[in-house]
């Protein structure tokens, strides 16, 4: 389909056989999603062991009763299998409770009002910006959002951020106090961050103001489809820059496990996990050691962890493929799409021709597809080219995400034809 060299009647033609396929979709009462990157219930099922593997023993190795109060920084254990995820010692990781999102929050808001290792805290200047490398998550933008921290946005390239603009952008202001960062499989792209996109960002804090904090997420830092291919290890490169202060990583087992009672991680200088620690006292008298000692009898070691997302691997891999075909299938000979070929994590992220995402968003919702809202992937949920869609398949059977795709596809080429109809 090359809607550019078509005539009016050819194009007159394609509307008039892709509307006809698309009201035979709406006319069925089709109820699909494509929305959030969720475990599917099988996936869940995969962790269904964690219930009883405590067996009525309750005592971490150091013999601590994890159903009492206290231990802060969570249990050695389950310390030590948070250090290998992320590639730290473990005196520079916590374990906490079932979510990373909190604990990225909180630390935005420490930095913000407390400060952390490198002082002062951000409130005591007027202006606080953060980069946020778009498209990307929507849940880091409202952090930033619901604490006054203003957004810019620099572009995602297949090997990271792009790392010309960031540095530009850090040089020439010093309002700008952090940058977000999804290293793997990233949220929506699904890229990986090259060697030299990592060393760079460890960098940083040597070329801008001392509490310059990157919020490193490894959301899906074990969640190849294929093998396991971990990271260029960012606190290694710090150290090698003497910034070790600048890098707040964070993980968790929450598309590990189970989303809503996983373990969450947080590592960084042991400087600014003390700064963290002296707000986190305050709130809270420990976190649920019980359900980190269940993680820890279920995986004691990340190799077996990793045998582990094999087998979610087996389940979200078939997935991907099917929407990577049907994207394939359908405009790898034209200009209507574009998409990175991805080997991981819980997303594609499909850009149309400039000023359709929302359209066809729209006409996917009305043939029974729900797909996340355009502009979602971008700060202010503002896409300026209104032409990036993310795709989350993996809640969705094999059959679902095919019968999707046939949908989705129609969508993109319905609204690229009358697009260009109009234009002609
Ligand atoms: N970070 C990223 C990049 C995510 O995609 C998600 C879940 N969609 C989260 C964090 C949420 O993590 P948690 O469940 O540990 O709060």
């Amino acid at each position: 389909m090359n809607l550019q060299h078509a005539s009016i009647e050819e194009l007159q033609q394609w509307e008039a056989k892709l509307l006809t396929e698309y009201n035979h979709y709406c006319e069925q009462a089709i109820a699909l999603d494509l929305t959030r990157g969720k475990p599917s219930s099988d996936q869940l099922s995969l962790s269904d062991d964690l219930d009883g593997s405590l067996k009525g023993n309750y005592f971490s190795q150091d013999g601590t009763d994890t159903r009492n109060y206290g231990g802060l920084d969570g249990i050695a254990e389950a310390r030590q299998l948070g250090a290998d995820l992320l590639g730290v010692n473990t005196s520079e990781v916590l374990a906490q409770g079932n979510s990373s999102l909190t604990l990225m929050f909180y630390t935005m808001f420490a930095a913000r009002d407390f400060g952390l290792a490198t002082k002062p805290a951000w409130n005591t200047e007027a202006t606080i910006k953060f980069i946020c490398p778009v498209p990307g998550y929507d849940r880091h933008y409202t952090v930033c959002e619901k604490l006054g921290i203003e957004m810019i946005t620099v572009p995602m390239t297949a090997t990271g951020p792009d790392m010309d603009a960031v540095e530009a952008l850090i040089k020439s202001d010093s309002t700008i106090k952090g940058m977000w960062c999804v290293p793997k499989y990233s949220n929506p792209t699904g890229v990986n961050y090259s060697d030299e996109t990592v060393e760079r960002i460890a960098k940083l804090g040597t070329i801008t103001s001392k509490n310059f904090l990157v919020f490193w997420d490894n959301a899906y830092a074990v969640h190849d489809f294929n093998e396991y291919k971990p990271l260029a290890n960012i606190m290694d490169f710090t150290r090698q820059y003497d910034t070790e202060d600048s890098v707040v990583q964070f993980a968790s087992t929450s598309k590990i496990t189970y989303a809503g009672s996983g373990v969450a991680f947080i590592a960084s200088s042991t400087a600014n996990l003390n700064a963290l620690k002296e707000v986190l006292n305050v709130l809270t008298i420990g976190p649920d050691k019980v359900n980190q000692l269940r993680h820890l009898r279920l995986f004691p070691t990340l190799d077996v962890l990793l045998e582990h997302m094999k087998k979610h691997a087996d389940l979200l891999k078939p997935r991907f493929e099917c929407v990577l075909t049907h994207l394939n299938n359908a405009f790898s000979d034209n200009d209507l799409g574009q998409w990175e070929s991805v080997e991981g994590g819980y997303f594609i992220s499909f850009n149309s021709r400039n000023g359709l995402a929302k359209k066809i968003v729209k006409l996917a919702t009305d043939a029974g597809v729900k797909l996340t809202p355009a502009g979602a992937t971008f700060p202010y949920g503002n896409d300026p080219s209104d032409n990036n869609i993310r795709i989350a398949p993996s809640v969705p059977s094999l059959e679902e995400v095919d019968q999707a795709m046939k949908i989705f596809v129609i969508c993109v080429r319905l609204a690229s034809v009358q697009q260009q109809l109009q234009a002609n």
